[in-house]
């Protein structure tokens, strides 16, 4: 028998969770973030759920092909554009649209042969300094990209730093604005942080109204995480969990108070205590930096990790289970996140709180030695 630990794929709930970016901007296009393997989850295991999506959006050239593979005909973007002037023939092959960031990406535009043009994003960095053309060089550049036999259509982008918390988006809106209003072309803002919590707000340029405006981009929410956990939560959003990760006890100690477990003796029991074993640990991708008190389920039971995580295993807290009558040993389903089969759920969110991250990382930390399971 293998090791028990398994991860799940929820289609429904990714049906679910794109529809509910739906009904947020009934009058956008979504794009269904795809990059990183589908934030863990798989891009084949999630491409029939999101197929409803007006696009696919991801930076990976390897993964665009995989979505062509899958007979995809509709839209790919790529969100940070092409790394070198060859990329730019398999966005001719493949239709690719693609974000254009920087001067060097205009550059090599002007040199590709192509019979098709190109749709392109260009980007402007209204405020996060990490991609885009700083607003004073837009125009310019925008004009220059105008001018190339290459490109087709141009349409206007921008990202936010802080659409999940207090500073907002303001000042971001204000610079993209300043920087397009008047410029043709269709128009793409909003993350997910941004469509649960700003859609509605007033945006001026061509054919928008809202920040919404032509296309959002969707990616964490689509995964059933709240970006702006704590102050939201997936279930306040109405989202659901998509991935579960779960396990099975291997293990079962039974503590005298003043006994301690696992490496560093970080954790002493002050009671008599049962504590039991689970089949993950930090290589299959549970954070290490989880303290004891993190949340997990054991046979539907919220409990808690107790002592340190450790490669493969982590010890659990079954006193929860004990003084409710709830039989459980070797065998019994542990999850770590996500839906158990006795019918509770542990939101990904709570997780990477506790262990001081976000659930972005631990989705995608998810390591290749755990198999899923056949959907
Ligand atoms: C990853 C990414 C998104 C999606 O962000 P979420 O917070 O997961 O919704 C949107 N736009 C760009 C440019 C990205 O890189």
């Amino acid at each position: 028998m293998p090791r028990p630990i398994l991860a799940t794929v929820h289609p429904e709930a990714l049906q679910h969770n794109l529809n509910q970016a739906r009904l947020r901007v009934p009058d956008a296009r979504v794009w269904a973030v795809v990059k990183a393997n589908a934030y863990g989850h798989g891009i084949e295991r999630c491409f029939d759920a999101l197929r409803s999506a007006d696009g696919f959006a991801l930076l990976d050239l390897a993964e665009a092909e995989r979505i062509r593979a899958l007979d995809w005909r509709g839209p790919i973007l790529l969100l940070e554009g092409v790394f070198e002037p060859r990329d730019l023939e398999l966005c001719s092959r493949l239709h690719l649209w693609h974000t254009v960031h920087c001067t060097e990406q205009i550059d090599w535009l002007a040199a590709h042969k192509t019979q098709v043009p190109h749709r392109v994003f260009l980007k402007l960095n209204s405020g996060m300094n990490r991609l885009g053309f700083a607003p004073t060089a837009f125009r310019a550049a925008w004009a220059r990209l105008n001018a190339l036999p290459q490109v087709d259509e141009i349409s206007l982008m921008t990202h936010f730093s802080d659409a999940d918390g207090p500073r907002g988006i303001a000042h971001q809106v204000a610079a993209f604005e300043a920087a397009t209003a008047d410029l043709p072309g269709e128009r793409t803002l909003c993350n997910s942080a941004a469509i649960l919590r700003h859609a509605q707000s007033p945006l001026r340029g061509e054919g928008v109204s809202t920040l919404a405006a032509d296309w959002v981009r969707e990616g964490i929410a689509l995964y059933g995480s709240a970006p702006d956990f704590p102050a939201g939560s997936a279930a306040g959003w109405h989202l659901q969990p998509t991935l579960t990760l779960a396990s099975r006890l291997i293990g079962v100690q039974q503590l005298q108070a003043g006994d301690t477990v696992g490496y560093g003796s970080t954790f002493s029991a002050d009671t008599p205590l049962r504590v039991g074993v689970a089949a993950c640990g930090y290589a299959d991708g549970y954070p290490r930096h989880a303290p004891t008190g993190t949340p997990v389920l054991v046979g539907g039971v919220r409990t808690r990790v107790v002592g340190r995580v450790s490669m493969d295993m982590i010890t659990v807290d079954l006193s929860p289970l004990d003084a409710a009558g709830v039989p459980c040993g070797i065998g019994s389903e542990v999850v770590l996140w996500g839906r158990s089969a006795a019918g509770g759920m542990l939101p990904v969110d709570e997780v990477a709180a506790s262990a001081g991250t976000i659930a972005y990382e631990l989705l995608c930390a998810v390591a290749p030695r755990v198999p899923f399971a056949a959907s």
